[in-house]
């Protein structure tokens, strides 16, 4: 079996924009521009950056609740970036999605033993009983008693919402799952009730994550591997332990500062000023450049390499 359970190359999704004029040229906003990675089987992969870079995007084309506009996603050594109708429904099965907001996720007039059986049912597996015994042991699995199963969402906390709508997304056994935001819209003493979940199960289920957050605590929390995205591209990528405690590129270095470090009261958040470019028209050069406190002449006409630092480590950057 291949070790890279997912691969993504150059992908990128760009939106057509309504002309604002008749004859006007047509306009797109790239809110994925060229971004390649692999995932191992087995690993969290984080995906990390400020509201709008384009994480959620990346993970959402994945699933293919969007069409890419290029590029290539292989899951499993298949190219999945086309597929449709049957074989896409089948890789349902395969890959799920858990959304931030478990309020929209959860069909509010169902019970919650119907909404876990219901993949099983759309996808024709098993019989009611097997199926049902299945729903009372995920139940337990995420330390739910049994009569949860006759509850209605609207009977349940938001932190129990996000339990089971993260057991929603294992009904059918999924290899990888793109978990994008899961706990951004839950107070902060339930989000580590729901990440420890979240990290048993993937033990107990040989699950595979990639986990997107704009919360780099969470991330470094639960990632092996931590992509950095700036304005639809990956600027720094590396083992989580490297990419946190020796941050390279000046725009991660700037998100670390904001994080408070009981060890170093002198730490300084690095303030950033100027504006984050227009993703219709992302600059020539860095992507960073317009905020960038180092910014060089070349940075605004030359795109930055990905240049290696340790093993696993690479940053987009002039500075290097
Ligand atoms: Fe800053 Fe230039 Fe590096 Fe971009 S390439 S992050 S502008 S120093």
């Amino acid at each position: 079996m291949d070790k890279y359970i997912l691969e993504i190359k150059d992908l990128k999704k760009y939106y057509k924009l309504p002309r604002k004029k008749i004859f006007e040229s047509p306009k797109f906003l790239k809110a994925v521009n060229g971004v390649s990675f692999k995932v191992e089987r087995g690993e969290t992969f984080g995906l990390v950056g400020e509201s709008g870079c384009g994480k959620s995007t990346v993970g959402q084309t994945i699933v293919r609740l969007h069409n890419s506009t290029e590029g290539n996603i292989i899951f499993n050594g298949r190219d999945i970036t086309n597929i449709s109708g049957k074989p896409l429904k089948e890789l349902r099965k395969d890959l799920q999605i858990i959304f931030q907001d478990p309020y929209s996720s959860l069909n509010p007039k169902k019970k919650i033993g119907w909404i876990l059986e219901e993949p099983l049912k759309v996808h024709k597996i098993s019989g009611s009983s097997e199926r049902k015994s299945r729903v009372l042991s995920m139940l337990e699995k995420a330390g739910f008693d049994k009569s949860f199963a006759s509850r209605y969402p609207g009977e349940l906390s938001g932190g129990q919402r996000q339990r089971i709508a993260i057991l929603v997304s294992l009904m059918l056994n999924p290899e990888l799952i793109i978990a994008d935001e899961p706990v951004s819209a839950l107070d902060v003493s339930v989000q580590s009730q729901i990440l420890n979940l979240m990290k048993d199960l993937q033990k107990d289920m040989n699950l595979t994550y990639i986990f997107i957050s704009h919360d780099l605590n969470v991330i470094y929390y639960m990632s092996d591997k931590i992509a950095v995205m700036y304005l639809g591209e990956i600027v720094e990528y590396g083992d989580s332990e490297s990419v946190y405690k020796n941050p390279k590129h000046p725009y991660t270095v700037s998100l670390f500062s904001a994080i408070p470090d009981l060890d170093n009261k002198d730490k300084k958040r690095i303030i950033l000023s100027g504006d984050i470019p227009d993703p219709v028209n992302p600059p020539q050069g860095c992507p960073f450049y317009t905020r960038c406190p180092y910014v060089m002449d070349k940075c605004k006409t030359v795109k930055p390499e990905s240049k290696n630092f340790e093993k696993n480590h690479t940053v987009k950057c002039h500075l290097y």
